[in-house]
C-alpha cells in the first residue's frame, strides 16, 4: 500500500532513545502513586491503573516507533497488501472518517489503516502507533460498508482505549517499558515489536476491552450514518461461519462474540438513541468485485 510509506512519521528514524529522564521521573512518580492507590483496588481500577502508568512511561512517539517496527517485522514475515488503488482508496476514505472521530477521544495519534492481502482469513487487529490491520478475508465476509465500518470502527476503539498500551503493560512489566523510557535500551522498539508480532498483536482483549472497543464502535459508526445493527448482524454472520467454512474467523477467536456481547450492544445502541440508516450495500459489493 504505497500511502503507508507517505504516511510514516519522520519523527521514526530518530531513535528510540530520545526521550528524556524527566519524563521518566514524571513515569516514575506516577508509579509510586498508583502503587499507594492501588493498593486494595477493583479490577476496572487495576485496569485504569495499568493504562495510566503505561500512559506515564511510554510517549505517543515511542508508541509510534514500535508500530512502525511491528509493521516491518509483519512485512519480513511475509504479510502483503492489498494493492488495488480504489479498494485501498475505498477503505481509507471509510476509515479516515472513523479516525477523525476517534481524534476527538484520543489525540497524538496518527491512525492508520492496512489491508492484509489474505482472503482466507476473517481478521482485524490494531497495533501501537494507531496501525489498524483488516484482513481482506473480513472484507469479504462483510456484506456492505456498514459492516465493514463496524469492524475498523471497532479496532479503532481498542486504540482510542488504550487497550494496546494496557496490552504493553501485560506482556513486558514496568522493567523492560522503563529500559525503554530511559534509552538505555535502543533495540527495545525493535524487540518490543517482534514479540508483539509473535504472541501479541493479535492477543485476545479482556471482555471488559472489547465491551468499550464496542462502544466506542458503534458510537463512531452511528455518528457516520451508518446503521448501527450493523455490527450486530455482522457479529452473527461470524459466529454462523465459524463451522462448516474454509475460512479462518480469526477474529472471534481474538474479540470472542457471545449472546452477552450483543445483548451489551443492543442495550447500548437504544440507551443512546444511537440511530443511522446507511448500509452502502451496493458500492460495497463492487468493492468486493475487485478482491
Ligand atoms: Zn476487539
Amino acid at each position: 500500500m504505497s500511502d503507508q510509506k507517505l504516511a510514516r512519521p519522520s519523527s521514526v528514524r530518530t531513535g528510540i532513545g530520545s526521550l528524556s529522564r524527566r519524563r521518566l521521573a514524571i513515569g516514575l512518580s506516577f508509579v509510586v502513586l498508583l502503587v499507594v492507590v492501588g493498593a486494595g483496588c477493583t479490577t476496572q481500577q487495576r485496569v485504569n491503573t495499568e493504562t495510566a502508568l503505561a500512559q506515564a512511561l511510554i510517549s505517543d512517539e515511542q508508541m509510534a516507533q514500535v508500530g512502525e517496527q511491528v509493521h516491518a517485522e509483519l512485512e519480513d514475515q511475509g504479510v502483503r497488501y492489498v494493492t488495488n488503488p480504489e479498494v485501498v482508496r475505498y477503505v481509507t476514505g471509510v476509515a479516515t472518517r472513523i479516525f477523525d472521530l476517534a481524534r476527538q477521544d484520543r489525540s497524538g495519534v496518527e491512525y492508520h489503516v492496512h489491508v492484509i492481502d489474505d482472503p482466507k482469513t476473517v481478521n482485524a487487529f490494531a497495533t501501537p502507533g494507531g496501525h489498524i490491520y483488516i484482513y481482506s478475508g473480513t472484507l469479504l465476509a462483510a456484506e456492505n460498508e456498514a459492516e465493514m465500518a463496524g469492524v475498523l470502527a471497532h479496532e479503532t476503539g481498542h486504540v482510542a482505549g488504550r487497550h494496546v498500551e494496557r496490552a504493553m503493560v501485560d506482556a513486558y512489566g514496568m522493567q523492560e517499558l522503563a529500559a525503554i523510557a530511559l534509552g538505555d535500551d535502543p533495540s527495545g522498539a525493535k524487540q518490543i515489536a517482534a514479540s508483539l508480532v509473535g504472541t501479541g498483536v493479535m492477543r485476545a482483549h479482556s471482555r471488559g476491552e472489547e465491551s468499550e472497543a464496542d462502544e466506542y464502535g458503534v458510537r463512531y459508526i452511528s455518528a457516520l450514518n451508518y446503521d448501527p445493527t450493523a455490527m450486530i448482524t455482522f457479529f452473527q454472520k461470524l459466529q454462523a461461519a465459524e463451522s462448516g467454512t474454509s475460512l479462518t474467523p480469526g477474529w472471534l477467536r481474538t474479540h470472542p462474540v457471545t449472546a452477552e456481547r450483543i445483548s451489551d450492544l443492543k442495550s447500548y445502541i437504544a440507551a443512546n438513541n444511537l440511530g443511522g440508516s446507511v448500509l452502502g450495500a451496493e458500492r460495497y459489493r463492487a468493492i468486493k468485485a475487485k478482491l
